[in-house]
């Protein structure tokens, strides 16, 4: 097997990919370690990646994600390692997170064939822009949260969101007039998010039925009128990171394959993660349909147990409890 793992050091279980290295490779098998520096081009660090029967992708979400925009397309194996301070994505594939067991899910080989996106905008200066994204792209509070814990985010992580949204008590309300597969639907809430994975800080899932191998992206708008009702889905998120049995009663969502989305006022923007530096007042997504084949095991919702060449754990069986 030939196996490239690109590694960014971001000082956060910074042994772990070492260990699934170890894990990983029998005799004979190849391995090729690119360590990312300060600064670096996705597309030159995933270069050569289709020669590989594995790339591994060891950072956060701020390096999975602009890795997996630069793979979009390409039919080799990848393995999405936790070794950030947010790893939101990985969160969302349900995959055991020991690089023992990681180790051992990219030897069976079994993966799911996973969605991006793609957002174009014009910002309020009249510039365009186009970019992919693995996460989300969210305008109004969510991009002002996520600007207000960024310079928090490499100490304190996850809880660096919460105490941003502890810090804005009043984001404005906006109407949001939201065009999801040719159907319209206007809304009035302090964010709208597209998601494509709809995990946030603390594990939690925005929506119960966001899947990332479905075509379809989720449109979620948060209509709380303050961030202090805000804070009420998030502690719930905590009990129930699901979704499904206690309700978010202030979250909306809709699924679609293209979404198009005005606002009544300029609103901040964030794709994956970093927010725009420019506001803006009308965006479009589009669904990268099956764009990535992203390596999964027993433990994930996206585990084919039919799929050819997938044995489960090794005498082990395996039943959810309670089963769903
Ligand atoms: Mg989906």
């Amino acid at each position: 097997m030939r196996t490239l793992i690109i590694h960014a050091d971001t000082g956060y279980a910074s042994d772990a990919v070492f260990q699934f290295q170890r894990n990983l490779l029998h005799e004979g098998d190849e391995c090729l370690m690119r360590q990312l520096g300060e600064s670096w081009d996705s597309r030159a660090a995933v270069a050569g990646a289709e020669g590989f029967d594995l790339v591994v992708l060891s950072g956060g979400d701020y390096e999975v994600t602009r890795l997996l925009h630069a793979l979009a397309g390409s039919e080799t194996a990848i393995c999405v390692f936790p070794s950030g301070p947010v790893n939101n994505f990985f969160s969302g594939l349900g995959v055991a997170a020991e690089p023992f067991a990681l180790a051992r899910a990219c030897r069976m080989g079994t993966t799911v064939e996973a969605d991006l996106a793609e957002i174009a905008w014009i910002d309020d200066e009249g510039v365009r822009h186009r970019e992919r994204f693995s996460l989300m792209a969210g305008s109004g509070f969510d991009a002002e949260l996520l600007r207000a814990a960024a310079s928090n985010r490499k100490a304190m992580g996850q809880a660096a969101y919460f105490l941003a949204a502890v810090a804005n008590p009043a984001p404005p309300v906006i109407r949001f007039s939201i065009d999801v597969d040719g159907t319209r639907h206007q809304r009035d809430g302090i964010a709208c998010i597209v998601a494509n994975t709809s995990v946030i800080q603390g594990d939690i899932e925005l929506v119960a039925d966001c899947r990332l191998d479905d075509g379809l992206l989720d449109v979620i708008v948060l209509e709380t009128p303050d961030a202090v009702s805000l804070i009420k889905p998030m502690l719930f998120g905590f009990l129930d990171p699901s979704g499904r049995n206690l309700g978010r009663p202030q979250i909306e969502s809709f699924k679609g394959a293209r979404v198009a989305v005005s606002a009544s006022a300029p609103v901040a923007l964030q794709v994956d993660g970093e927010t725009k530096e420019r506001t803006v007042s009308e965006f479009a997504v589009r669904v990268l349909p099956r764009a990535v084949r992203l390596i999964v095991d027993p433990m994930s919702p996206y585990y084919d147990e039919d799929a050819v060449g997938a044995p489960r754990f090794s005498g082990t069986e395996l039943k959810r409890f309670p089963e769903p």
